[in-house]
């Protein structure tokens, strides 16, 4: 079968012909972005591979571009990079590749173009075009990825436990493909993921959560993660989530499954952010129901504390998983302990200060939780749904005129500690803390506005009862 050559690739492909025939490399385009210009999707990345130096023909390509571009040459794996239009196109050497059993680092060496479509991870990643004389647009199938592209099946393309064994991270690939693209695992290489599902082990952390962050960045996610636990990888990987898994049933009561809820909210969610860290929050926002799940014989199964048990385990899966320790985990961690405060705020005659309080803790991080909380709904019942949702509409309404009033978002406080020291001729010390407390307290309760005045005048109180005296200037 021919490759249809699109307009724009016409050039690059011409010039790449051009060069390898000079230098006598047979060449191929390879890998994804055939696949995903065989699925018409778009592709930035594009692989050459040739039989000879990628990085000398790399050079020889940017010296006839103008302006020339920077060649990027990493000598240590043969490779070169260099950016054409919008495109990433990276040249190397046709590779053969052999594992050893305790490694993932393979044995390389210089290899033909079929070596090198033997190391591919899917047959449908495995197609090359040619970019040669006698047969330029051909396309190389090898293992039959343009039936599997139709067919829309994952499958390695040689026995499963080669392939995985090799590389385990390839487990994850099949998935992630699997989620991305809307394929199903053929039924033996599916078997060959649970069968050395283990070998999951030798993977570096950092490459299995790329695969995973790519499942979150779907609009299903829901599919990789069951796929994930199916296999047993997510028992491995993160156990945590796993371990949501399952029901009990004490008294002939049962709780809900929170591992299909916490995909059912994770999938909600995905319809109305691409914000991967709010996705995260979504996975993270019931983690902490098992170790808290209790039995009570009057209401049943409870989960109390989890959500603040929840946000003390996120560092620690954090730095497992080897996402940032920074200022996006604090913010995973704040919605995962706020995430039951907007359902109380549902409760009739609420107070203003309730709401101040969650405005003032949540920042502006507020809409961020109010989209969680209404993801959070996954109840069958499409009345209920419709109830909890012009609940959460109430809510939101009410957070919009205290925050109007009150400007509480990103509060900082009226009267500084700094003021408060020479105001009263005091050194850093407890009274000051308590001052400060109380001021935010009774701004929070309403007892006073949140402006300069009447939390002066409050401070000139608090401190009266503290026995200190305003010092003249
Ligand atoms: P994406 O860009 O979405 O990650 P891709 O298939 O383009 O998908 P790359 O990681 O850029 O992924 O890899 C390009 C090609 O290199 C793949 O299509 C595949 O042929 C090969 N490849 C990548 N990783 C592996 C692997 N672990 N084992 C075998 N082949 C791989």
């Amino acid at each position: 079968m021919v490759f249809n050559i699109q307009k724009q690739e016409r050039e690059i492909f011409d010039l790449i012909h051009t060069c390898a025939s000079e230098l006598g490399y047979p060449t191929y385009v390879v890998g994804g972005y055939v696949r995903d210009r065989l699925l018409a999707r778009q592709s930035k990345d594009m692989d050459i591979v040739c039989v000879g130096s990628g990085i000398t023909l790399a050079q020889n390509i940017a010296s006839k571009l103008r302006p020339i571009p920077r060649v990027a040459v990493y000598q240590r794996f043969g490779t070169a990079m260099l950016k054409h239009k919008d495109m990433e196109v990276e040249f190397v050497g046709a590779r053969k590749e052999s594992y050893r059993h305790d490694s993932r680092k393979p044995i390389v060496e210089n290899g033909s173009l079929e070596d090198d479509q033997h190391r591919r991870d899917f047959t449908i990643n495995a197609l090359a075009v040619s970019l040669n004389d006698n047969n330029f647009g051909e396309i190389i199938d090898p293992f039959n990825g343009l039936l599997h592209l139709e067919q829309k099946i994952i499958k390695t393309p040689l026995e499963p436990g080669k392939t995985f064994s090799d590389d385990p991270l390839r487990m994850m690939r099949a998935i992630r493909f699997s989620t991305q693209l809307g394929f199903e695992i053929e039924e033996e290489t599916l078997k060959g993921i649970r069968k050395y599902k283990n070998r999951i082990g030798i993977v570096s952390k950092e490459r299995i959560t790329i695969e995973l962050e790519k499942i979150l960045k779907t609009p299903k996610p829901s599919v990789g993660f069951k796929l994930l636990f199916d296999t047993g990888l997510l028992q491995i990987i993160f156990p945590e989530m796993a371990a949501l898994h399952g029901v009990d049933v004490r008294n002939g009561r049962a709780h809900k499954d929170n591992f299909y809820h916490t995909l059912e909210v994770v999938d909600n969610l995905c319809q109305n952010t691409n914000d991967i860290w709010l996705r995260w929050a979504a996975v993270f926002h019931d983690i902490a129901k098992p170790p808290t799940k209790r039995f009570n014989a009057q209401v049943g199964w409870t989960f109390h504390g989890h959500e603040a048990l929840g946000a003390a385990m996120v560092p620690r899966i954090f730095r497992k998983l080897k996402l940032p320790l920074d200022h996006k985990m604090k913010y995973v961690q704040k919605l995962v302990r706020l995430h039951l405060r907007p359902i109380s705020l549902t409760k009739e005659n609420i107070t203003d200060s309730a709401i101040r309080r969650l405005l003032f803790e949540a920042g502006d991080d507020i809409d961020d939780l109010m989209k969680l909380c209404e993801a959070d709904i996954t109840s069958k019942n499409p009345n209920k749904v419709k109830r909890y949702l012009e609940n959460y509409t109430l809510v939101r309404e009410k957070l919009k005129e205290v925050e109007e009033k009150d400007h509480l978002r990103n509060w900082q406080p009226p009267i500084s500690g700094e003021l408060i020291m020479t105001t009263f001729g005091i050194e850093p010390s407890r009274e000051v803390g308590i001052i400060k407390t109380a001021i935010r307290e009774a701004i929070l309760d309403g007892d006073i506005d949140n402006e300069y005045e009447q939390a002066f005048d409050f401070m000139l109180k608090k401190g009266q009862e503290l026995g200190l005296k305003k010092i003249d200037k």
